[in-house]
C-alpha cells in the first residue's frame, strides 16, 4: 500500500441523506488520488451489512471503511426503524470524540498499514470534530449537505433572536400569518418568508436544542479549514457569495456530488444502505411509457400520520396516473406503511409500491415524468440532476428553505399546502403531469439539468473547485 497518498478521513452525520452525500464526495476524492477511510457508526454499518450486498462495504484499494460507536444502545429487533434524528445528533455530539481521536490514532499507527491521517472532512452539522483537528494540527474541511440556503437561515438564526423575531410569542404564531412575515435583510435571500427559513425556527421555547445549535454549529464553522457545499455555481449564485461574505473560511461549491461520482470507475461499487433496495420497481418502470410515471418518496426520515398518508393515497389514486411509491416501514407515525385495503384495490394495475428503491436509477429512469418529494437536499439536487420536476411538501429542517427555492427560484416545483388534502394531491399531480405548468416546469428542469451535467462533468466547474480546495486547503 501507497504511503504517500494524502489520507482523508471522512465522517458525515449517521444518517442516510448525510451519509450518501459525504460517500460521493469520498469517491470523488478517492478519484483524485487520496486515500480514505469512511467512518460509519457501528450501527449502521451493522445494519447495512445485512441491507446491502456486503461487497458494498468491502471497500477497494486505498478506500476502508472503519466504525466508531454513536453512545446509543439499540436492540437488535428495532433495526429496521430510523434512530430518532435528534437523540442520534445530541449522542455522538456527547460521545464521538474520544472514538474518533482514538480511531485517528490507529490509523496513524505505523502498524495500519496506511498514510498518516492529512485531514478529516466532518458534517458541517459535527463541529465537535474540530477538538479532534486542532490537537492533531491537520485540517477540517466542513462538508455541507444540507442546503446552501438551509445553512444561511440557520447562520441568520442568531440575528432573528437578537431582533425578537424569533422564538415566537404563541403557538397561534403557527397558524395566524406571522410566517408569512417578510425578512428583507438576510443577504443573498431577499425576501424570504419566516415560514421558508428551517424549521427549527418554529417554536416558542427559547431554550429548544434545535433552534440553539442550529446557529451555533454554523458559527462554530469559523475555525473550519473550508466548507464545502453540494451545489453548483449556476443554480446558487447569489447564496455562495453571501455565504462566502459571512463566512470565516473560504466556501467552495463542488456539486451536484451524486453527479461527480458518476464519472467514476467503481462509484456505484460501495454504498452504506440503510434499508434494502428493491430493483424490481426499475422492471416496472423499464415496462411504462416515457414521462408517464410519477414517482413519490419522502427520504429517510420523514414520517406522516395515518390521515396524511390516506390523503396522500387517495390524491394519488384520483389523479389516475400510473405511480412507483416508496413507503419505508417506518414512514407513519407508529404504525407500519400499509394502504387500506380498498386503495390497494383500487390502484392496484398502475402503481409499484416498495420499502426502499435505487433512488438516482429512478430518477433518471425516461419513464418518471414527476417526483413528489419531502425536499431533503439530496433528493432535491438528485432530481435537479435527472431534470425532474418537482410536487413538495417539507418536513423539516433545510427543507422549507429548499420548497421555496425550488418553487419560486428556480421554477421547477408546486407546493403542497402542510395539511395535505387528497383533492390537492391530485390536482398538482394532474397539473405538473398533463398540465401546461406542468409542461414549462419540465422544460425549466431539462435546463438546470444540463447545467448541472455541465458543472459536474470532468472539467467542469465543480471538478476544477475539487482540485482548488485539495491544492488550497487539504494539501497545504
Ligand atoms: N434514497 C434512496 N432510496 C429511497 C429513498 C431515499 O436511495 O427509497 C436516498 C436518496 O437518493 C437520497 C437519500 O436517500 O440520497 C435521502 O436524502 P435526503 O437529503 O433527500 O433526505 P433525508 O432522508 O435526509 O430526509
Amino acid at each position: 500500500m501507497a504511503n504517500d497518498k494524502p489520507h482523508a478521513v471522512c465522517f458525515p452525520l449517521p444518517t442516510q441523506g448525510h451519509i450518501n452525500a459525504m460517500l460521493h464526495f469520498a469517491n470523488a476524492l478517492h478519484f483524485m488520488d487520496f486515500h480514505i477511510t469512511f467512518v460509519n457508526t457501528e450501527f449502521n454499518h451493522r445494519r447495512s451489512l445485512r441491507k446491502a450486498d456486503p461487497a458494498c462495504l468491502a471497500g477497494l484499494p486505498n478506500f476502508r471503511f472503519a466504525t466508531i460507536p454513536d453512545g446509543i444502545s439499540f436492540p437488535d429487533d428495532d433495526i429496521d426503524r430510523s434512530q430518532d434524528f435528534i437523540a442520534l445528533y445530541l449522542s455522538i455530539k456527547r460521545h464521538c470524540v474520544a472514538p474518533l481521536r482514538d480511531l485517528i490514532a490507529t490509523l496513524n499507527d505505523p502498524c495500519s498499514g496506511g498514510p498518516r491521517v492529512s485531514c478529516v472532512i466532518s458534517d458541517a452539522f459535527t463541529t465537535f470534530t474540530l477538538a479532534v483537528t486542532t490537537e492533531l494540527s491537520v485540517p477540517n474541511i466542513f462538508f455541507c449537505s444540507v442546503s446552501p440556503v438551509g445553512y444561511l437561515g440557520s447562520f441568520y438564526i442568531k440575528e432573528l433572536i437578537q431582533r425578537n423575531i424569533i422564538p415566537l410569542r404563541s403557538e397561534e404564531d403557527l397558524t395566524n400569518s406571522f410566517l408569512d412575515t417578510v425578512i428583507d435583510w438576510i443577504p443573498g435571500m431577499p425576501n424570504i418568508r419566516l415560514k421558508d427559513l428551517p424549521s427549527f425556527i418554529r417554536t416558542t421555547n427559547p431554550l429548544d436544542i434545535m433552534l440553539n445549535d442550529c446557529w451555533e454549529e454554523t458559527h462554530a464553522s469559523r475555525d473550519a479549514s473550508a466548507i464545502i457545499f453540494n451545489t453548483f455555481h449556476d443554480l446558487d449564485t447569489p447564496v455562495i457569495e453571501a455565504l462566502s461574505s459571512v463566512l470565516t473560511p473560504p466556501v467552495y461549491d463542488i456539486g451536484p456530488v451524486s453527479l461527480l461520482s458518476q464519472y467514476i470507475p467503481d462509484h456505484n461499487s460501495l454504498r452504506v444502505n440503510l434499508w434494502k433496495e428493491d430493483s424490481n420497481c426499475i422492471e416496472w418502470l423499464n415496462e411504462q411509457k416515457q414521462g408517464s410515471v410519477f414517482y413519490v418518496n419522502f427520504g429517510s426520515l420523514t414520517v406522516l400520520t395515518s390521515n396524511q398518508f390516506i390523503e396522500f393515497a387517495w390524491g394519488l389514486a384520483n389523479s389516475r396516473c400510473k405511480f412507483l411509491w416508496v413507503t419505508r416501514p417506518d414512514l407513519i407515525e407508529g404504525e407500519t406503511a400499509l394502504l387500506p385495503a380498498e386503495i390497494a384495490t383500487e390502484i392496484k394495475e398502475r402503481s409499484f409500491v416498495t420499502n426502499w428503491c435505487p433512488q438516482r436509477e429512478v430518477l433518471s429512469h425516461p419513464a418518471v415524468g414527476g417526483f413528489l418529494t419531502h425536499c431533503g437536499w439530496n433528493s432535491a439536487m438528485e432530481s435537479i440532476s435527472a431534470g425532474v420536476p418537482m410536487i413538495c411538501w417539507p418536513f423539516i429542517s433545510d427543507q422549507q428553505p429548499n420548497c421555496r427555492y425550488l418553487c419560486s427560484e428556480w421554477g421547477i416545483g408546486m407546493e403542497i399546502g402542510e395539511e395535505v388534502k387528497r383533492e390537492e394531491v391530485e390536482r398538482l399531480i394532474k397539473e405538473l403531469m398533463e398540465g401546461q405548468k406542468g409542461k414549462e416546469m419540465k422544460r425549466k428542469a431539462l435546463e438546470w439539468k444540463v447545467k448541472a451535467v455541465k458543472a459536474a462533468s470532468l472539467g467542469g466547474d465543480s471538478w476544477i473547485k475539487l482540485e482548488r480546495v485539495i491544492k488550497e486547503v487539504m494539501l497545504k
